[in-house]
């Protein structure tokens, strides 16, 4: 069982009496740990809610042996990029700085890929990118995004299969803004999506709204 959330020792113990002698009343504990019941109210309430103990009116509280978070996690863990990959807005090397900051607003994007005419990976260009080339005495009419782009093979990518739990962690890792979703194409990739910080977000959402996880998913 993974433990995502820090337990204190008074909660701990709260756990092992339960798990030795549960199903027991909130007072039974309290007269265990010489303590009051009051005083316990707190931390049994938040072993409920976590789910690691359950309560039932005149039983008393047992050990779950499943909490209910754990279960979370596993979901969380099954989503994948494919699920929750959107449409990558691309350009060409030749595209011109104007040009690819005027596509950032058409597409509504923060980032472009630079790809070939057969969708293959060349590039990226982050708006960052394209600020700080328009804030110079460089002519962006003409000067072609192909010049200034983070080029391949330094572009972080993910891949359908892959988890979005650990996108996200490359997103975080890289400090980038997106990745783009690529296949393998005669030693080359192909970029058939992208994953951003807002779709990790939009998941994020899902999940809090009850969407993914316990139960199954949506995507
Ligand atoms: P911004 O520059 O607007 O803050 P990012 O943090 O995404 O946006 O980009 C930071 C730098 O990393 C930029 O120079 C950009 O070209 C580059 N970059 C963006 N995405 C990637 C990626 N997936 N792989 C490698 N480099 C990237």
């Amino acid at each position: 069982m993974v433990r995502i959330i820090q337990l204190n020792l008074r909660q701990e113990a709260i756990i092992s009496i339960v798990k030795e002698k549960g199903p027991i009343t909130g007072e039974q504990i309290a007269n265990e740990l010489n303590l009051t019941r009051a005083s316990l109210r707190p931390d049994l309430a938040f072993l409920v809610q976590i789910g690691y103990l359950g309560a039932r009116p005149r039983v008393g509280y047992y050990y779950s042996e499943r909490p209910r978070y754990s279960n979370l996690v596993e979901e969380i863990n099954k989503l994948k990029v494919k699920d929750f990959k959107s449409v990558p807005a691309v350009i060409s090397e030749k595209t011109s700085v104007y040009d690819a900051i005027v596509a950032l607003f058409v597409h509504d994007v923060g980032t472009l890929f630079v790809v070939s005419e057969t969708s293959i990976l060349a590039g990226v260009i982050s708006r960052k990118d394209l600020l700080k080339t328009a804030m110079g005495k460089l002519d962006i009419n003409n000067l072609p995004v192909g010049v200034i782009m983070t080029r391949m093979p330094n572009i972080i990518t993910t891949t359908p299969e892959e988890s979005l739990v650990s996108a996200a962690q490359k997103i975080i890792e890289h400090e980038v803004d997106a990745l783009p979703v690529v296949r393998p194409m005669e030693e080359k990739l192909e970029v058939i999506g992208r994953i951003t910080k807002s779709t990790i977000t939009k998941a994020f959402v899902e999940i809090g709204l009850g969407r993914i996880g316990e139960g199954g998913s949506q995507y």
